[in-house]
């Protein structure tokens, strides 16, 4: 049951005012509410002057009778009193009790724990789901961990705090900072990509669990790692099939820039000179097949991710944005994985963070989905999805 009325909104930005619907009252059993609820979504309205996105301050209550759950935002914190405060609830408490069949009016329901934030009471209904503040705070560890490490100054600080931390760089923490190489590859951020490769590389190397987890994550995902552009040539030139140049390309497209391309016609005229006229044919058919690959590639990549960006904006704009998924599930591929973490890297990056917020719950939302499972089932994950689009052109680090 939802108990959904139209309330006047003050924009929080230009003070305008405008009348939004308000959902008070959440059924925690409904699915698309529940999402909506824990995405942040719920009673977000778009401004008609100068299109800020609000929430009104009201209370709201969100009942689960599977769970025996009852929770009630009481918001205003201070600018209500009390009294006002208690009466509010009351209201949305009996308005809920009254919308029930007998038989259900349970006890724990006329008491329901309150919040005075929504993050809070988000955090509550995901514990009863099973997702304790300690498996957030331990992805959150985890994160923190990995830009502590970008940050030192020199090779002894790392070494140092590699030591420190040694019993915490396990498997989990290997996947996660891998999700973080790939994600920054895709991005085409060769900057970020390469350092957090050039992390994971040394971490692997200094930590005592490192080596194994690395090496068991690139078996999964089946990563290909080129180190550099000297490597790529000349794994190019050696190649004997076709399949073994594309491989090749795939993997290392980020690496096939001008001075790539300088290299490959340097080294033509040095065999040229040394009158190895062979070579140089080979040589010149690898460098027109290279240039080809690229461009299909490039082509390619770009109609999968614009098919994705659509999908994706299409998600974002319905108000049911469960119903839309629900209906384009058989499109949804890593494509739209792939967008969607771009998305909330951006938005993170730009501070973003309830935008970034809400685009993570939208793919948990589509993970779930896919898995056939309910929401209540899954997990809380805020690390990018691992799998990553196949179609698009990797750079040094690539699925086979
Ligand atoms: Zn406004």
């Amino acid at each position: 049951m939802a108990v959904q009325q139209v309330t006047p909104v003050v924009c929080s930005n230009c003070q305008g005012q405008y009348n939004a619907p308000v959902n008070s009252i959440i059924n925690g059993q409904d699915q698309a509410m529940k999402a909506a609820f824990l995405q942040g979504r719920i009673n977000i309205s778009q401004c008609p002057h100068c299109g800020t996105a609000n929430r009104p301050d009201v209370p709201i209550l969100y009942y689960d009778l599977e769970k025996e759950l009852a929770l009630v935002l009481a918001p205003g914190g201070l600018t209500l009193d009390k009294t006002t405060q208690e009466k509010m609830i009351g209201n949305l408490t009996n308005s809920l009790i009254n919308s029930l069949p007998t038989e259900q009016r349970k006890f724990y329901l006329f008491n329901p724990q309150q919040f005075l934030t929504l993050e809070n009471m988000v955090k509550a209904v995901l514990k009863a789901d099973g997702i304790t503040e300690e498996m957030l705070d331990k992805q959150a560890a985890r994160t923190k961990l990995i830009q502590e490490f970008m940050q030192a100054p020199d090779e002894d600080t790392l070494k140092d705090l590699v030591k420190t931390h040694d019993e915490e760089l396990d498997y989990e923490f290997f996947e996660i900072l891998t999700a973080y190489m790939q994600t920054a590859n895709m991005e085409g951020d060769q900057n970020r990509a390469q350092a957090f490769y050039a992390l994971r590389a040394v971490l692997a190397r200094w930590s005592t669990k490192g080596k194994e987890a690395v090496a068991e994550i690139d078996q999964k995902i089946g990563l290909v790692v080129l180190e550099n552009q000297e490597e790529l040539l000349e794994r190019l030139s050696q190649a004997t099939t076709d399949e073994e140049i594309e491989g090749l390309v795939a993997a290392g497209h980020g690496l096939l820039d001008y001075t790539f391309f300088q290299k490959l016609t340097d080294k033509i005229d040095r065999v040229s000179k040394e009158g190895d006229a062979a070579s140089a044919t080979a040589l010149r058919e690898l460098r027109s097949k290279v240039l080809e690959i690229k461009a299909h590639h490039e082509e390619q990549s770009r109609i999968v991710l614009e098919r994705a960006g659509n999908l994706l904006k299409e998600v974002l704009q319905s108000s049911r944005p469960d119903k839309v998924i629900d209906e384009k599930l058989d499109q949804i591929d890593e494509a739209f994985f792939f967008v969607l973490t771009a998305n909330i890297e951006e938005a993170r990056r730009q501070g973003h963070n309830e935008t970034a917020q809400a685009l993570e719950m939208i793919g948990n939302l589509t993970m779930a989905k896919l898995q056939g499972i309910d929401l209540s089932q899954m997990e809380a994950e805020a690390e990018p999805p691992a799998e990553q689009p196949q179609e698009k052109p990797q750079i040094h680090i690539s699925r086979r």
